[in-house]
């Protein structure tokens, strides 16, 4: 079954040549429904448009695997060579402009009002609010998540169509000239700021002139809704004809709010307004969640809404979860818990992402009505329908009065239906649920967070948190700087450097990564049982392993002659026939591997064996980050290269040849050769880049929290053998991390710091083994508050530094006891 677009997402493909002012070939008139960007997301590829944009890599390289897998529609800036005879192709000088240009033209031909959000904290979160605000009593097309760049508005755009009744869309940009692009294509009738901070400096000389970019998004609009004190001393035009303001302190605002109380964990705010006092009660009590939703207040009211109404709606205003959390769930499943919103958008992209994880054999939407879609119900739950068989879902539960009422139109193998979310948690233990990763999503009044409560294993309060946005991102930045046709084999040895182990081996696989490689077997058939088809690696095969390797199509890579013997040997008595193997040289780190005088026995050796073939001859650098061993960097290199010709030579044919690790392949381009062996930069770490902003992303997070907090006075001893005491009376905290969690023991006694609300607070005395004390006598804390081990801006780095070791260590030490929570954007 295929997606139905929506019927004024359809144009000819000899239109959009016209909007976008392509030379072309057109092979035949077809109708486009679809703009494609990433050819790993083909949903319906016969009415999909192929855009070849140059990003990190260049979209062209893509064009045969995305021919290959049905589109026939391309925007490309050079006709690409190959047998594609059936293809249309949009010639144009810039892609990404060919597609803003078409986003813009959908745009246009709309009259309903336009909503166009920026500045610099807050975006998305105002643009949610919106939403929630007023989806009562419009049908509103918002940014899916936060797609706010160039190519995402662009995107976002593409979904208006004429059942909806108003657009919220946020722009976000990073230097000048962004905004006017965003504009003409966004064209907000209406516009608000939010929060101006330091964020994005880099991009602009001074404040003032990223305050004027950032105002460039209203030029056209109606009416400008802002804080007052944003642009006080501004020197430029206040854009938009009419303006609404908003202060805390000063009474000209339009809505002047004189006093904030916090009562019961929220906060009561009352204003001036129309000469009028008002009020409103929001559900949150941090300073960035008020001042986001004073300016959710007075765009509402801007707009004409009632204070009283608009008071009953704020109450209600739920926290805006971006991301979709990965977690362990009972019965073994694994929960992916989006249970903050549900519309079409989001809901294909969370699919997508249950799709690449394969670790157990069914996979189960737990799914709500979907609301204020803009779509008629019988259209939308169709679309629903599609993406679900699209998606191949195994078993469906669908929650609500539309979705039950549709049942017969999902045609999945097993399918449930609940009226409402309590009829769902009466029946959830007859459902059975096990060994299944079960997504979670849907719309906020079936409040599923209960749902996902009732799912999830209750976590140990210290956990590694892991981003596999960030890891997508490490993946791609090495994959930018690889010549053409190099493969990557990705290392996910010790549960992949400590950052989980099948979940990430799942997103790589996902991410065309070409091998992946552990350290044993039992790592190595761990991630076949989690779906992983690709090639795996075993480094270090064990000999009483053999049968597991060859069973579950694991390669050894073979090191020694002993090695070379017991393989084939069990491969004769098994009638094993060339089997794929992988020769390790030693070109100078005396650990694992053939030395040179050894080659040419082993080339005997090799030469009409049967039994096994060479995949690929590889070696391993010493210091490939480190300019004083570039000497014996390049005499590796030679001797490697010595090798492979030799063994070239003797067995006479092409293998795969690959020596370069993570700091080799930016530092050392000749040594990329046929693969490359990415490690530690996936999980955001390489000595070999010294960028002051670093293009790759920290992946690991490590938290945990405070069980207690005690007043101890100047002098008293604190901990195992006491080691540790402070010099004035003060405070310390007792965090739940030891040396058993892999918070080492070297960090005690005011050597290792942990990031307690924002502030670096040392430890106090020994580490225990499951706990640690820390000195909070300067900081507000309480029991239950999150303490920070390392982060993105608390640097893996900084923790290996204070003890002297690498951070290969502190990262792999975390140990499995403390729990791993994955999340996608
Ligand atoms: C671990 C390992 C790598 C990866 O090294 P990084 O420095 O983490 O990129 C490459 N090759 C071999 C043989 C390894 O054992």
């Amino acid at each position: 079954m295929k997606l139905e677009p929506m019927l004024s997402n359809q144009y000819p493909i000899t239109q959009i040549q016209q909007i976008i002012g392509a030379k072309g070939i057109i092979a035949h008139e077809t109708s486009i429904g679809i703009l494609l960007t990433d050819s790993r997301k083909i949903g319906s590829p016969g009415i999909s448009l192929f855009f070849a944009l140059k990003d990190r890599r260049d979209g062209h390289e893509f064009i045969p695997e995305v021919y290959k897998a049905g589109v026939r529609n391309f925007v490309v800036s050079t006709i690409p060579d190959g047998d594609m005879a059936e293809a249309n192709f949009l010639l144009v000088d810039d892609v990404l402009k060919a597609l803003q240009t078409l986003a813009a033209y959908q745009r246009s031909r709309f009259n309903y009002d336009v909503i166009g959000v920026t500045g610099s904290n807050g975006k998305t979160i105002v643009k949610e609010w919106l939403y929630q605000l007023m989806y009562h009593d419009q049908k509103i097309v918002r940014n899916p998540k936060s797609f706010n760049s160039q190519l995402g508005v662009a995107l976002s755009l593409w979904q208006m169509n004429d059942m909806h009744t108003l657009g919220i869309f946020e722009a976000g940009i990073s230097t000048t000239g962004e905004m006017e692009r965003l504009e003409v294509m966004i064209k907000p009738t209406i516009g608000v700021l939010t929060h101006m901070g330091a964020a994005h400096n880099e991009g602009f000389s001074s404040a003032e002139q990223k305050l004027e970019e950032k105002l460039k998004l209203f030029a056209h609009c109606d009416l400008v809704v802002y804080k007052y004190d944003t642009l006080v001393g501004y020197k430029g035009d206040k854009p938009g004809k009419k303006h609404f303001t908003w202060s805390q302190d000063k009474a000209e605002a339009d809505l002047h709010v004189f006093s904030e109380t916090i009562i019961a964990n929220k906060f009561y705010l009352r204003a001036r307004y129309q000469e009028k006092e008002i009020e409103c009660l929001v559900p949150f009590v941090d300073e960035a969640s008020v001042e986001n939703a004073i300016t959710c207040w007075a765009t509402l009211l801007a707009l004409g809404y009632e204070p009283e109404l608009i008071d009953d709606r704020m109450e209600h205003l739920a926290p805006v979860s971006m991301r979709m959390e990965l977690k362990d769930g009972i019965n073994n499943c694994s929960v992916i818990d989006d249970s903050y919103n549900s519309d079409i958008q989001s809901l294909e992209i969370a699919l997508n992402f249950l799709n690449q994880q394969n670790q157990h054999p069914t996979r189960t939407l737990i799914l709500s009505d979907i609301f204020q879609s803009g779509l008629e119900p019988g259209v939308l739950y169709g679309q629903v329908a599609a993406l679900l068989t699209e998606k191949k879902i195994d078993k469906f539960i669908g929650v609500g009065k539309a979705i039950s009422e549709r049942q017969d139109i999902f045609k999945v193998p097993e399918k449930h239906f609940f009226t409402d979310t309590e009829s769902l948690l009466v029946k959830l233990p007859d459902l059975e649920l096990d060994d299944e990763t079960i997504l979670i999503k849907g719309s906020r009044s079936f409040e599923f967070e209960r749902v996902s409560r009732a799912l999830v294993k209750k976590a140990h309060e210290t956990v590694l948190e892991i981003n596999l946005n960030a890891l997508q991102n490490n993946l791609s930045y090495y994959r930018s700087k690889l010549a053409p046709g190099v493969k990557i084999m990705a290392m996910v040895k010790a549960f992949s450097y400590g950052s989980g182990s099948f979940e990430v081996a799942n997103l790589l696989q996902f991410n065309k990564v070409d091998y992946l490689a552990v350290a044993y077997v039992d790592e190595g058939v761990a991630l076949r049982n989690a779906g992983i088809t690709l090639p795996v690696v075993v480094l270090n095969p064990e000999v009483s392993a053999f049968d597991k390797l060859v069973e579950f199509k694991l390669e050894p890579e073979i090191y020694s002659f002993t090695l070379f013997d017991e393989f084939v040997k069990f491969a004769q008595a098994k009638k094993v026939l060339n089997y794929p193997i992988h020769i390790k040289i030693d070109t100078g780190m005396h650990r694992l591997g053939f030395e040179g005088f050894e080659i040419e026995t082993l080339c005997d050796l090799i030469e009409d064996n049967r039994y096994v073939h060479i995949q690929s001859v590889f070696s391993h650098l010493v210091a490939s980050d480190a300019e004083i061993h570039d000497a014996f960097t390049l005499k590796q290199l030679n001797r490697f290269e010595k090798a492979y010709r030799q063994i070239e030579a003797a067995v006479g044919y092409k293998f795969d040849r690959h020596i370069a690790n993570t700091s080799a392949i930016t530092r050392w381009p000749v040594a990329q050769l046929d693969m490359v062996r990415l490690g530690i930069g996936l999980y955001g770490i390489d000595n070999a880049i010294k960028d002051e902003i670093s293009p790759l992303q920290p992946v690991a997070t490590l938290k945990t929290s405070v069980s207690q907090v005690k007043k101890v006075a100047a002098g008293d001893t604190i901990g195992y053998n006491r080691n540790g005491s402070l010099t004035k009376d003060g405070k310390i905290a007792t965090v739940r991390i030891g040396y058993a969690d892999g918070y080492l023991r070297a960090f005690g006694n005011g050597v290792g710091r942990m990031l307690v609300k924002g502030v670096l607070a040392p430890t106090v005395g020994n580490i225990s083994m499951d706990m640690t004390m820390i000195d909070v006598s300067e900081i507000e804390i309480k029991e239950g508050d999150e303490v920070i081990v390392f982060n993105e801006e608390y640097k893996i780095e900084e923790l290996a530094r204070q003890i002297n070791t690498i951070p290969y260590e502190i990262l792999t030490n975390v140990s499995q006891r403390v729990k791993r929570v994955y999340f996608y954007e």
